[in-house]
């Protein structure tokens, strides 16, 4: 079993995943940003070895702190090819993998699968490992990404949702915000509770992910 260790951090209620496999020790990170001495610090209590961080895509509060993790670790970063640039420059130091979708990344044990899920941004990335998904912001629980800044389509948004959709009901979703009733859900959930996902078309889902109120998730407190 791979284990998980969701962090939050900073303003913008970013979350942050480390993904372990717990018998090798060696870990994974999706968008480090903000707390990268508190991230080390957790690795570290449990053993785990940083070697590899995933990137959802590169807006700024998700890879803020790319440079400064890879520095600390020597960790391989992961992002969909149209957003390798961006990689670079939000990470100089770092070996970038380009992604296509598809791809079978190795953690200890384990293999980490990538999911093209553009629509947010122009290559926006989702990871799935042991029956949990990444899903940057793709999805989120109650809500979903925007699609107003530039590189952002809706109906690109449409389809990747549907890919995250049509994974088992049992899959765990790990957001890259904390705007949800809770931390985390399931695919399932999201299925039956999720405004944009009970969407039955794609000009359905549009009209309401760019009409004047598009619903929001309603956060617990
Ligand atoms: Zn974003």
């Amino acid at each position: 079993m791979a284990a998980f260790f969701q962090v939050e951090v900073g303003l913008l209620s970013n979350f942050n995943v480390l993904i372990a496999d717990e018998k090798i020790h060696t870990c994974a990170v999706v968008d480090p940003a903000y707390e990268v001495d508190r991230l080390l610090r957790e690795a570290a209590t449990r053993g785990w070895r940083i070697e590899t961080v995933l990137l959802t895509h590169t807006h700024h509060d998700h890879t803020d702190g790319a440079e400064e993790m890879v520095r600390a670790t020597g960790a391989t970063v992961y992002v969909g090819a149209g957003e390798a640039e961006a990689a670079r420059k939000a990470a100089p130091s770092a070996k970038v993998v380009p992604l296509a979708g598809g791809e079978r990344i190795p953690l200890g044990a384990h293999f980490i699968e990538s999911l093209s899920t553009p629509g947010h941004t122009v290559a926006g990335t989702s990871y799935l490992v042991d029956g949990a998904v990444m899903t940057g912001d793709t999805l989120f629980i109650g809500g979903c990404g925007r699609t107003d800044f530039p590189g952002g389509d809706p109906r690109l948004l449409w389809r990747s949702l549907q890919t995250l959709a049509a994974l088992p009901e049992e899959t765990r979703v790990y957001p890259g915000h904390d705007y949800g009733q809770t931390p985390t859900s399931t695919i399932g959930w999201e299925r039956t509770t999720n405004p944009y996902l009970l969407c039955k078309s794609e000009d359905e889902f549009v009209a309401l992910r760019t009409g004047k109120n598009p619903p929001r998730p309603n956060k617990r407190t």
